[in-house]
């Protein structure tokens, strides 16, 4: 018998926080027990192993997982992990993760995740290679511009998506650009793509700041994490008008009250091998300060399990933006609740990433590429529409903007399960 829900591992586990509240806008929906269960068990999971020969001679076997949650809204979608702690378990969450972003930002696909336990950077070239090229091969089946389309996560980037293309194209005879998302532009990448995530955040910001009767250029902003996400989502909230007062990074918080000059800091970061340490004009604060901050907007932007019960009472920012997946514990939410902090939830703040990945599938099957503008002015339109969508949801149902994404997300998978039925 299938395991319905991911084993979980103890009570801070992201993926066990996304769970319950799943449970709560289901309950909220009244969905009947048997479609509770259909939605939180994975349709479809794939277990391969993946023998390497390495650079040195010797053999090495690695596992890998491909985890379709859920295909009823269209074919699955969700990036492929290689990390030392990946597990079936987690890849099934993150699948199911998966299926309620793509839900809340109205992209017409399911949620999928893939992963291979492995340490990238114990691996030379050739050995990633190869093993993305016979992970691939042993998905050929599974993975398909109509079924299955993976993309970046973890440890894996536009090269992987590269040998992915290549792989699939060679097992059917012609090129299948469509098969991934995230490729290098001259394979079928999209315009917009790498900034797409900060940039939907941003969107999302905007949007509840309006709501809010905010003026973004009288606000003051602090982000966690200085990656992708968290250096965009800092640079076009600050191109915003916003006063970006504190950036972080694994190496310390960074703050000026008067504000940090985020294209200098960019300079510098891309100059330091990405970090952040020794920036000018700042103080260095530490990473717990930047969360306390009286600041109007917080974007956490690092990692999951930031904001816990433990800090949470200490938040003083009047919107918390979560750029992470999972920045946030569920046992927090209702202490953020209280303050009345507007909490904009990962699967809708982040999902800009999805959006494009979306576009990009569809430039694919067009065959026929967009500027950027147009892919970043339909990218704003579909973040603001799907802000939007959950507010009014969450008012109508007198909850969190997090619970409210749930509510619209299951309601559309679910309704979309009715009407198809169940086959058998
Ligand atoms: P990244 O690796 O590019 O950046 C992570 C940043 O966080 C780095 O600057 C790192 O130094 C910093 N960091 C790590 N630990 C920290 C800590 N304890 N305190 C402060 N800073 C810390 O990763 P990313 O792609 O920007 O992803 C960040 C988060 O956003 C992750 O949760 C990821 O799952 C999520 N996300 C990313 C995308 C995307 O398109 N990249 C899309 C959706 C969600």
């Amino acid at each position: 018998m299938l395991n319905p829900t991911p084993v979980l591992h103890d009570s801070s586990n992201p993926f066990l926080d996304m769970l319950s509240r799943y449970e709560r806008a289901a309950e909220i929906l009244n969905l009947e027990e048997g479609v509770r269960t259909f939605l939180k068990t994975p349709m479809r999971q794939h277990i391969v192993s993946i023998p390497i020969q390495m650079d040195d001679g010797t053999i090495k076997v690695f596992e890998g997982y491909r985890v379709i949650h859920n295909d009823v809204l269209g074919p699955g979608k969700g990036g492929i992990r290689y990390a030392m702690d990946v597990s079936l378990d987690e890849v099934k969450a993150l699948a199911a993760w998966m299926t309620w972003k793509c839900a809340v930002v109205n992209v017409p696909f399911g949620g999928a995740k893939g992963g291979i336990i492995c340490d990238p950077r114990q691996l030379t070239k050739t050995e990633l290679e190869k093993i993305t090229r016979r992970y691939t091969a042993n998905m050929i089946n599974v993975f398909g511009p109509d079924s299955d389309i993976p993309a970046p996560d973890m440890g894996t980037n536009e090269q992987v998506m590269a040998w992915i293309v290549d792989t699939y194209s060679m097992h059917k005879h012609n090129t299948v650009s469509g098969v991934v998302t995230g490729k290098p532009l001259i394979l079928g990448g999209s315009l917009g793509r790498k900034e797409a995530t900060g940039r939907g955040v941003m969107d999302v910001t905007l949007a509840a700041m309006e709501r809010l009767n905010m003026d973004p250029m009288k606000s003051t902003v602090a982000v966690q994490g200085f990656g992708n996400v968290g250096s965009i989502s800092a640079k076009l909230l600050y191109d915003q008008g916003c006063q970006v007062v504190a950036i972080s990074d694994v190496t310390g918080a960074y703050y000026n009250s008067k504000g940090i000059d985020i294209y200098a800091a960019l300079k510098h970061s891309e100059n330091n091998k990405g970090l952040l340490e020794g920036l000018k004009d700042a103080e260095k604060i530490s990473n717990d300060e930047l969360l306390t901050l009286k600041v109007d907007v917080l974007v956490p932007a690092a990692r999951e399990d930031q904001i816990t019960e433990k800090n949470a009472s200490k938040i003083r920012a009047k919107i918390i933006a979560e750029g992470a997946n999972g920045p946030t514990t569920a046992a927090a939410d209702p202490i953020l609740n209280d303050l009345g902090i507007i909490v904009i939830p990962d699967i809708l703040a982040n999902a800009g990433g999805v959006t494009v990945s979306y576009f990009e599938w569809v430039q694919n099957r067009q065959g026929y590429f967009w500027s950027l503008e147009r892919v970043n002015r339909r990218l704003d339109r579909a973040m603001r529409s799907a802000f939007n969508t959950v507010y009014e949801t969450s008012q109508k149902h007198n909850e969190s903007l997090r619970i409210g994404a749930y509510i619209l997300a299951i309601d559309k998978v679910a309704t979309a399960l009715k009407l198809r039925g169940i086959y058998g």
